[in-house]
């Protein structure tokens, strides 16, 4: 099948290339900067031994470690793909290691807060530009990779005020390389955005997942006959409405109240019903998105 990722660049945007965390982002953006040469060297750390150990099997780099300082210390560019939690602690890390023209990148879903922990762990020297992919699916870990999740998707950049325009231009290059289209915009708005168009959206259908099984097929069904279901049905749909919206308040109360707890709980469950209903047969396992499995040029892992 046609390699539509393109043909290997004749010179690397990147000498040598640093990924902190190997997981499904991480891994994508080492196999896609290998199949497109995007690096001459890519150098991968990770906290846990068994992902190093994938990583490795998989030839995903051309080094690996579980020091993100040591995968740091020569790199012209190193991105942070690990959650954004972990971004303060690396950036402490690192700082003594980076080269005087390091860039310093990352893939996190939210900008603002990213930059509010990363600036002030980062000596001034580094050059700091924040990228989100706004690409993924719901699977975890180096097996889930594949080079061409970035294609045709949107990559955000949110260069902070003073930016370095050239460290600029080579990110920007380096999603290019990657298939996607990049945009910028300051973080804020990038939040914003992303609130909107993804965060909110996920948040109801981590609700929608424990009442209903498929929300966007019940979505394109026949007027008609739903007006008339809901009408013949008042009560038992009253009821139903009455339950999510409890749950919806109860999920407000938790971010609300900062409670990662009760969140990572609520999430783990509706995860598991979800590969309860794979396992079961009643969907299909492959990550779709809006991009048709035919579209993809190597098979989805
Ligand atoms: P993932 O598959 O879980 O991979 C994250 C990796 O980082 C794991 O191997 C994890 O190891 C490692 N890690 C965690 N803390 C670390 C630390 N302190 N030092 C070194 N390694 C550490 O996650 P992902 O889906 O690739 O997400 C990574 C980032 O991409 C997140 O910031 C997320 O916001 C962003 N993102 C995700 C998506 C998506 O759809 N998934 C889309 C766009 C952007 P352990 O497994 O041992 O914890």
């Amino acid at each position: 099948m046609a390699d539509r990722l393109g043909e290997p660049l004749p010179t690397p945007i990147f000498e040598e290339l640093a990924i902190i965390g190997v997981g499904l982002i991480g891994s994508s953006i080492a196999r896609a900067a290998r199949r497109r040469h995007a690096a001459r060297r890519i150098v991968l750390a990770d906290a846990s031994v068994g992902v190093l150990e994938r990583a490795k099997a998989l030839s995903l780099g051309d080094a690996v470690t579980d020091d993100p300082a040591r995968a740091a210390a020569n790199a012209d560019c190193v991105i942070l793909c690990v959650p954004v939690g972990a971004y303060e602690a690396i950036g402490r890390l690192i700082a003594p290691a980076l080269g005087p023209r390091a860039i310093v990148s990352d893939v996190g879903s939210v900008k603002g807060a990213v930059i509010a922990a990363l600036k002030p762990a980062l000596p001034a020297h580094a050059r700091l530009v924040p990228a989100h992919p706004v690409a993924g699916t719901e699977y975890s870990g180096p097996d889930a990779g594949f080079a061409t999740l970035f294609m045709n998707r949107w990559c955000i950049l949110t260069p902070p005020e003073g930016a370095d325009a050239e460290a600029v231009r080579q990110v920007r290059a380096f999603w290019e390389a990657l298939g996607a289209h990049v945009e910028t915009m300051n973080p804020a708005h990038h939040d914003l955005v992303l609130a909107i168009t993804s965060h909110v959206p996920h948040l109801i259908a981590y609700n929608l997942v424990g009442a209903f099984r498929d929300a966007t097929r019940i979505a394109a069904s026949d007027p008609t006959m739903w007006r008339d279901v809901f009408l013949n049905n008042r009560d038992a749909v009253l009821e139903m409405l009455g339950r999510f919206n409890e749950d919806l308040t109860a999920l407000q109360r938790m971010i609300r109240r900062g409670d990662g707890d009760g969140l990572f709980h609520l999430f783990t469950r509706t995860r598991a019903i979800r590969m309860g209903i794979v396992a079961l047969g009643q969907d299909t396992a492959a990550p779709d998105f809006g991009r048709h499995a035919a579209e993809a040029d190597e098979p989805i892992r």
